[in-house]
Order: C-alpha cells, then sequence, then structure tokens
C-alpha cells in the first residue's frame, strides 16, 4: 500500500487487496523476525533461496493491516514499499544476486502511483533488501524485467541457478 500525498490508495477499487490478501511478500530474515515471527500462525511461510516469502492463510488480511491501514508504516518491509512494481524472483549466482522486479501488478492505480516512485528509488530499495538476505560479499544486480524475452531469460537463469545450488555445484 503505498502512502502518497493526496493518497490514491484511499480511492483502491481492490479493497486494498495488496495488504488485505497478503500474498507473496519477500523478507529478509530480519524483516521476518521483526515483523511476523509473532503471527506464525496466521501465515504461509516458504523459504526461496535466502528470502522468506509469507502469504496470509485463506486469502486473509496482512496481520499489520486494520481499520486505518498498515499499523507499521514508517517501518515496513521493502518488498511493501516497492509495491505496485513486484519483487518477481530472486536468481543467486555465483558471486553475484540477481532481483528481478516487474510493473505487471494488478493494482488498479499502479500508473498513477508509478509516476510518484522514480525507479531509481526501487532499485535502490531492492539493492538494500539483497543486501540484507545475502550480506556485502555478493554484487546485487536489480533487474526490471520488460516483455517476454527478459520474462524468458530470467526463467531459464533462474531454474538453471537452482539446479546450480541443489546439486551444489559452484
Ligand atoms: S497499492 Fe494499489 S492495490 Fe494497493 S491499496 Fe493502493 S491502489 Fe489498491
Ligand atoms: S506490512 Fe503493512 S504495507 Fe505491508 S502488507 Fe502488511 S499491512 Fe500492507
Amino acid at each position: 500500500m503505498s502512502n502518497i500525498q493526496g493518497n490514491p490508495c484511499l480511492a483502491c477499487i481492490t479493497g486494498q487487496h495488496c495488504c488485505s490478501r497478503l500474498s507473496g511478500l519477500v523478507l529478509s530474515a530480519d524483516e521476518f523476525r521483526l515483523f511476523f515471527e509473532g503471527h506464525r500462525k496466521e501465515l504461509s511461510i516458504k523459504q526461496s533461496n535466502k528470502a522468506i516469502i509469507v502469504s496470509s492463510i485463506n486469502g486473509n488480511a496482512c496481520p499489520h493491516w486494520g481499520e486505518s491501514g498498515c499499523r507499521i508504516y514508517l517501518h515496513r518491509p521493502i518488498d511493501c514499499r516497492v509495491f505496485p512494481y513486484v519483487t518477481a524472483r530472486i536468481i543467486e549466482k555465483r558471486s553475484t544476486v540477481k532481483i528481478v522486479f516487474h510493473s505487471r501488478s494488478d493494482c488498479p492505480l499502479k500508473n498513477q502511483l508509478y509516476r510518484t516512485m522514480p525507479e531509481a528509488d526501487i532499485r535502490n530499495l531492492l539493492t538494500e533488501l539483497g543486501k540484507s538476505v545475502y550480506g556485502s560479499a555478493k554484487s546485487i544486480v536489480v533487474q526490471h524485467e520488460r516483455g517476454y524475452i527478459s520474462r524468458l531469460q530470467n526463467r531459464i537463469e533462474a531454474a538453471i541457478s537452482r539446479r546450480l545450488y541443489q546439486t551444489g555445484h559452484k
């Protein structure tokens, strides 16, 4: 959920589903510990490489969502800050980690919101997320995935990277 001046989210026609139906939020271990550890019973929790992905059970709201919006708004996780951009993949390689985001979310006001969110800020935030998940030894590369070819390339890279790490070849 965004909170910009003249907040367009207040006119959201989806019932603010980005928070009221939490799905696939990407977190560092620190973010998880700080904000979601105490809510384990309300969440489905998965590990993807070193990131933690949380969704609500049965399409429920984020545990931090209340009548007046996000209760931790000023401290909310990075993946909440970049929405309606979507963190799509984290591809771990030998010395680099590629974080892929896209702008195909189903937020009805995304084009309006994107105008208030310089892409450089999104890249900086996702680099910060990458560093907090993988540490400073890895270089973080952030890519805006645009179009079918780039999506296909990233799928192939992700599959190769998973195989590399599953078989332990480094
Ligand atoms: S970010 Fe989009 S989906 Fe979320 S509350 Fe705002 S307008 Fe609605
Ligand atoms: S932490 Fe806040 S902004 Fe993030 S999903 Fe939950 S309610 Fe929404």
